[in-house]
């Protein structure tokens, strides 16, 4: 069996124990019905992973003695950053969830002038601890060791506002005409890929993304889901110029 993997977010050093966090306990302990003295790996976003095992459960809680440290090589040369058009409830954690196997390095939900999801600044950030939580579960199971980050939603505008210094390449998709992912000429290490909601882009998006320096890329003659779209975007990219 694979060895479960845990995320943890504190410190973690070669000999240290640590208590694991209340989810993972359950997951560890009613789930997966491990014992102490069962390995398991631990990994908090530095890059590493940590060799552990099972050392006590006390009610619903369990705590782990760190035996080693290994660096891993899961994360992509290439760069991406998606910046995803507030899909509908479900849909949004399923593209955060695929996103994340699919390797991109960060996630920004964006607010466009059709989304038709509108959050207050509460629920917004429910939603924030919420996907959070997704993304640390997909890193779990797809053995990342670098947990992407995920911004709270925000109007496009406002992230556009916000000056890049990553140099990436930016493009949005948007059916019609527009540049093919083979014919891209130079993807240095990083893109931005800007992703319409379920009603597309409209004029004022369009205007702003293009002002901003984005380009249209086109997925073919047909039209895909925004669900689809970014994801099925993040594979060929990931095909083309990282490390699939
Ligand atoms: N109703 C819209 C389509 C929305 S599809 C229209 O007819 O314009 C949802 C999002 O998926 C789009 O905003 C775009 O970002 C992406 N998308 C879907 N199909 C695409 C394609 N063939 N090329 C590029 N982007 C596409």
């Amino acid at each position: 069996m694979r060895i479960p993997r845990f995320h943890l977010d504190a410190p973690l050093t070669p000999d240290a124990r640590v208590q694991l966090p209340a989810q993972a306990a359950a997951h560890a302990l009613r789930v997966l019905r491990l014992q102490p003295g069962d390995a398991i790996t631990l990994f908090n976003g530095d890059g590493n992973e940590y060799r552990a095992r099972l050392v006590a459960t006390h009610g619903r809680g369990a705590s782990a003695q760190v035996e080693s440290c290994v660096k891993v090589e899961t994360e992509s040369a290439l760069r991406i950053t998606l910046a995803q058009a507030l899909a509908r409830g479900e849909k949004m954690d399923w593209i955060v969830q695929k996103a994340i196997e699919l390797g991109v390095a960060a996630i920004v939900p964006i607010v466009t002038e059709r989304s038709e999801v509108k959050l207050d600044d509460q629920r917004a950030a429910k939603r924030l601890d919420h996907w959070r939580a997704v993304v640390s579960a997909a890193c779990e199971q797809a053995g990342r060791a670098v947990v992407p980050s995920i911004e709270a939603p925000q109007p496009l505008a406002q992230w556009l506002a916000t000056p890049a210094t990553d140099g990436a390449l930016r493009l949005m998709l948007h059916p019609g005409d527009g540049t093919r992912l083979r014919a891209l000429e130079s993807v240095a290490n990083a893109v931005t890929l800007a992703v319409g909601p379920e009603g597309g882009f409209g004029e004022r998006d369009l205007a702003a993304l293009r002002e901003a320096g984005f380009r249209n890329l086109v997925l073919g003659p047909r039209i895909l889901r925004t669900e689809t779209a970014g994801l099925a975007a993040i594979a060929v990219l990931q095909a083309l110029y990282g490390d699939w």
